[in-house]
């Protein structure tokens, strides 16, 4: 380990030895011994359209001639502004407001801040939020109170806020059993609502990401919505993971035909290259904090708040969203008839896929958990193989960049065949 580096989600004692980068183009890693990796997590999932995207790149250049970095609080900017358009444009109708900041955990802290106080403005407090078992919101404290407890925030549980948590009606394919699990998920939040101490409902849509990869049906989040509504409450969709492509339309509230009160964007807002992340609300929430009275404003904001460079990137992210949206659809299909082949594999089960997600359990003798150990061998085995995965535990899943072609593809599943077979 480097001796000045603390690494993240890292234990130093007993981790392998950090792998040094030393570029990257397209969906390859090129390692400082000379080794090529194949990138099938697009870099903790954030990596859209391949590294070193020469649009991404040039806007980047262009932008860092002109402005790089401004206070936002009293003054704005083209890029952000622009952005702003752009999101609102691509968002399902109603969110019209977009509150900027510089990473996933924060935007989901603003999203829980803006609900929160959406109510005391409105002199109807609420003390609580309502979050699905499982889920991961972020590290921050504010965010790891509405995930799912952990192994990631046991630590810190006494400091935590207290949240009702309902079980995610997780599916896979061949699922048989899909609605009857929603409808006890709904029945449990209905009682739970029914306390009217609920001030919003978050949930990852379509995809939860930390948590295991676990899907759901777009049925359900249409039947949540109608839920939030019918309770008076605010429904927010933290798709920092799931937005811009990666369930297979631009947001999973599209995908899902459903509109959240609130929705936190982040990983592949700048196709990741730049720190960037934007809570978007509707104008009716934006509205309870316009006022005469100092009291009812947002108190909230970072140094790099709307950073001109990270605008100038998601620019150029978006745009190569909107000319390479059919490899969405191809890339679902094509991890369908990929995970064709494990369908009666001994060491997997639960085969699910979402958009450009795909994801397995490997069967082990341990429970699925972040903690199975499966991971750590086939997080080794396949970097010898020449590809990066990271199962989450005895998660396995693939989540390329857009651009990787068909047989780069088929490449990242003939690794992961070969690491399956090598475990029965
Ligand atoms: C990664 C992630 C976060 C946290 O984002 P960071 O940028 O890592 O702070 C929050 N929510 C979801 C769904 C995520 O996948």
């Amino acid at each position: 380990m480097h001796p000045h580096i603390w690494y993240p989600y890292t234990q130093a004692k007993t981790a392998p030895p950090e792998l040094k980068v030393k570029s990257a183009q397209g969906v390859w890693l090129e390692l400082a011994d000379g080794r090529q990796l194949l990138d099938a997590i697009s870099s903790w999932w954030v990596n859209t359209h391949g590294h070193a995207h020469p649009k991404i790149a040039e806007a980047i250049y262009q932008q860092a001639q002109q402005l790089e970095q401004v206070i936002f609080s009293g003054f704005s900017h083209a890029p952000a502004e622009q952005l702003a358009e752009q999101l609102v444009q691509r968002l399902p109708t109603g969110l019209d407001r977009v509150f900027f900041s510089d990473n996933g955990s924060t935007a989901v802290e603003v999203a829980l801040k803006m609900a929160y106080q959406y109510w005391v403005n409105r002199d109807r407090p609420r003390s609580t939020f309502v979050a699905f078992e499982g889920a991961y919101h972020g590290d921050t404290f504010g965010t790891m109170a509405v995930g799912g407890r952990s192994v990631f925030s046991q630590v810190f549980h006494e400091l935590l806020f207290n949240v009702r948590y309902v079980p995610f009606p997780a599916t896979h394919l061949a699922d048989t059993a899909a609605a009857e699990r929603e409808q006890q998920a709904l029945a449990q939040l209905r009682s739970v609502l029914a306390a009217g101490d609920c001030a919003g409902i978050l949930i990852e849509p379509l995809v939860q990401g930390a948590g295991g990869m676990q899907m759901c049906r777009p049925e359900f989040l249409q039947q949540l919505r109608q839920l939030a509504t019918e309770a008076d409450t605010l429904l927010i969709f933290d798709e920092v993971m799931t937005g811009f492509g990666r369930t297979g339309d631009w947001f999973a509230c599209a995908r899902s035909h459903t509109t959240p009160d609130i929705i936190c964007l982040s990983k592949g807002i700048t196709g990741g290259f730049l720190p960037l992340a934007v809570t978007v609300c509707a104008e009716q929430i934006y509205q309870a904090f316009y006022s005469d009275n100092p009291l009812k404003t947002l108190y909230h904001g970072h140094s790099y708040t709307a950073n001109p460079l990270g605008c100038a990137a998601a620019l150029a992210a978006i745009e190569l969203t909107a000319e390479n949206f059919s490899a969405f659809a191809q890339m679902e299909q094509l991890h369908q008839q990929q995970l064709a082949a494990f369908s009666a594999h001994p060491r997997v089960e639960n085969l699910r896929v979402t958009g450009t997600i795909a994801a397995l359990d490997v069967v082990t003798a341990e429970d699925t958990s972040y903690l199975n150990q499966v991971g750590m061998v086939i997080r080794q085995r396949s970097i010898e193989a020449g590809v990066l995965l990271r199962p989450l535990g005895n998660v396995l899943y693939v989540m390329p960049p857009y651009c990787i072609t068909e047989a780069e593809l088929a490449q990242v599943y003939a690794v992961i065949a070969e690491i399956l077979d090598s475990l029965v």
